[in-house]
């Protein structure tokens, strides 16, 4: 479904973002993932090398709230395979603080991350895919955007931005044949959830209508349907991943 395709996911050493990584191998991409760290990002790239020697992907571990950075890495993506054209926003960072607890600081590094970071990635990518007359842009969200949450107040307010940056941008950039879309996953099986305590999961599958967590495949199946052409006309579209739980 993605042939010849060139990507870019953020955050993709682990978890939901990693399991994009190997959707879109699987489907014939180049990818480019994008992690915190050296030994992280060996790491994935160890295993999706372990899994198939012929899967080209590589690795790259800019500070991603440093926009200049972001830029270099981006730009190399294109001196590398010629272009670009998924950029998948996908790195953030989770909070649970009680609005009268936040440290200085706390609320602007969730912010940062998961907010003012895609901006610094887009703006490199959409000059890119502008010169090559398109390109496709998809944002993790979370179902927290649509039903906010009680406590971690920088989290769901991060969220709301990326839906309406996906929005905003998929109006704008649309006359560019530029698409923007999110996906707004549920509570989903990455570390953090499958180290919780039986005694924490089973009343939150209770809650789901689809009485499971989601699996990252589950998401990760979104993120491919959203990059390839079977979603040609789908733009500034925030796909609940969710089991229905937002409701
Ligand atoms: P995870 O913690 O397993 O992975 C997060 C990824 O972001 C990692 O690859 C990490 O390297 C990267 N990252 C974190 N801080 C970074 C930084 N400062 N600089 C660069 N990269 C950094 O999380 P996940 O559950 O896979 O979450 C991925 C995305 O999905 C996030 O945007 C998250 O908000 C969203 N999400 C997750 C869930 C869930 O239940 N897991 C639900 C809704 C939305």
């Amino acid at each position: 479904m993605l042939k010849g395709k060139v990507a870019v996911v953020t955050g993709g050493t682990r978890g939901i973002g990693y399991a994009i990584v190997k959707k879109y191998l699987e489907n014939g991409a180049k990818v480019v993932l994008f992690g915190s760290r050296k030994e992280t990002v060996d790491k994935a790239l160890a295993s999706l090398k372990d899994e198939n020697g012929d899967w080209e992907v590589e690795g790259a571990y800019p500070d991603l709230s440093d926009a200049k950075k972001v830029e270099k890495a981006i730009e190399a993506v294109k001196e590398k395979f010629g272009r670009l054209d998924i950029l998948v926003n996908n790195a953030g960072i989770s909070d649970s603080t009680k609005v009268d607890k936040y440290e200085s600081g706390q609320f602007e590094k969730v912010l940062n991350l998961n907010v003012n970071s895609i901006f610094y990635a887009v703006q490199p990518a959409v000059k890119i895919m502008k010169e090559q007359g398109g390109g496709c842009i998809i944002n993790t969200s979370s179902m927290v955007s649509i039903s906010g949450q009680p406590g971690g107040v920088a989290y769901p307010a991060s969220k709301f931005a990326v839906n309406g940056l996906t929005l905003s941008l998929a109006r704008e950039l649309g006359p560019s044949n530029i698409r923007v879309n999110a996906v707004a996953p549920g509570i989903t099986r990455t570390d953090m959830v499958a180290a919780l305590p039986k005694e924490m999961i089973e009343p939150m599958t209770a809650a789901i209508p689809l009485r499971r967590v989601g699996e990252p495949e589950d998401v990760a199946n979104a993120f491919l349907f959203l990059a390839s052409d079977m979603a040609s006309y789908v733009t500034g579209e925030v796909l609940s991943v969710d089991g229905a739980m937002r409701a």
